[in-house]
């Protein structure tokens, strides 16, 4: 039983199944139960990373902590400094709730694009940061190149972290700690998502470049971050083309001749979808989309 209700417990369907689903109103509520649940347990968000665990071949925990109702957890405030987050607003909620920001295009295009709209009505973006094992996640790249933060808490209080940062532990995110907010600062920029699915809606993206550049009156780049998704199987910047990137007037053209020259620092992983070479070689093209639309923007 645990302490600190509201709560409610339900059930959870047979086969392959976890034993229970605690629903918590509460964030105190939800660590309560992650803390006394420990590696036994897991948030629950959106649940289409955890309901497609049998697929690939992964056991399911014995308890799962819902955190969808958790009202502090589910909101996007606009300030003047910075938009901040709840880890449970939905990719269709954030990409509405960017929609006339264009100096936040990237992520509202990263939420508004991934999937189909059955997902994005129920996948979240803080189930879409903190899953180890997606390497396509459309949401990373994009908050990287924002130069996103992320707020985790435990019971024993909050700590404030670099998204980078949060990529390298979130493997290891001890048990009863959880994502509670994503803050993203705000500036004059000119940001675009490209992305590349082999078919049409559904299916995961091989390759995304996320892109996000200042430029001054003359349409020289001042400061640049770009970040590549799904090529490897952790998102990260390509710092060596931001930095090719700097003091030069930006180009569509010329961003992807230099990114052709620049692409062999990744390697690229295999996958069912596509093989390793083909994720890097469409690396090019998708800075040159990228670029033009952020451009355009
Ligand atoms: C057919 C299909 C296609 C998809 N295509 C895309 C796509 O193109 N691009 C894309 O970006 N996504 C896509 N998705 C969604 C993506 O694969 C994940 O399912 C989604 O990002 C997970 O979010 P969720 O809220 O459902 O997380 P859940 O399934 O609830 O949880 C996933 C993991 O994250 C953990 N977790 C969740 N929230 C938190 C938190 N706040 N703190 C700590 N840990 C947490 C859970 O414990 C679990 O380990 C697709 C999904 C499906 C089913």
């Amino acid at each position: 039983m645990i302490p600190g209700s509201p709560m409610q417990r339900v059930p959870a369907a047979a086969h392959n199944a976890a034993s229970s689903i605690h629903v918590a109103h509460s964030l105190a509520n939800a660590l309560d139960a992650l803390s006394e649940w420990g590696s036994a347990g897991a948030v629950f968000a959106g649940g289409t990373w955890i309901m497609r665990s049998p697929i690939r071949h992964e056991p399911l925990r014995e308890h799962y902590v819902a955190i969808g109702r958790i009202a502090e957890l589910g909101a996007v405030r606009i300030g003047t400094d910075v938009v901040e987050i709840g880890p449970v607003v939905t990719h269709a909620a954030l990409a509405a709730a960017l929609a006339d920001l264009p100096e936040f295009n990237v992520l509202a295009a990263a939420a508004g694009r991934s999937a189909n709209p059955a997902i994005r009505a129920m996948a979240t973006i803080g189930g879409n940061l903190a899953t180890p094992g997606f390497a396509a996640a459309d949401c990373v790249p994009a908050l990287l190149c924002l130069d996103a933060e992320i707020e985790v808490a435990g019971r024993e209080g909050r700590e404030r972290m670099k998204l980078e940062h949060f990529l390298q532990i979130r493997s290891t995110l001890a048990p009863g700690r959880l994502v509670t907010q994503i803050v993203v600062p705000r500036s004059e920029r000119k940001t675009a998502h490209a992305r590349l699915p082999l078919r049409k809606a559904g299916d995961y993206p091989v390759a995304i470049v996320s892109f996000s550049v200042s430029v001054d009156a003359a349409g020289r780049v001042q400061a640049a971050r770009i970040a590549v998704g799904s090529v490897e199987p952790v998102a990260r910047r390509w710092e060596r083309l931001e930095a090719a990137l700097i003091g030069r007037q930006l180009d569509a053209e010329g961003a992807a001749r230099t990114a052709t020259e620049l692409a062999e620092e990744f390697v690229g992983r295999d996958g069912v979808d596509a093989p390793a070479w083909y994720r890097v070689s469409v690396l090019p093209s998708l800075v040159r989309r990228a670029a033009a639309a952020a451009l355009g923007a």
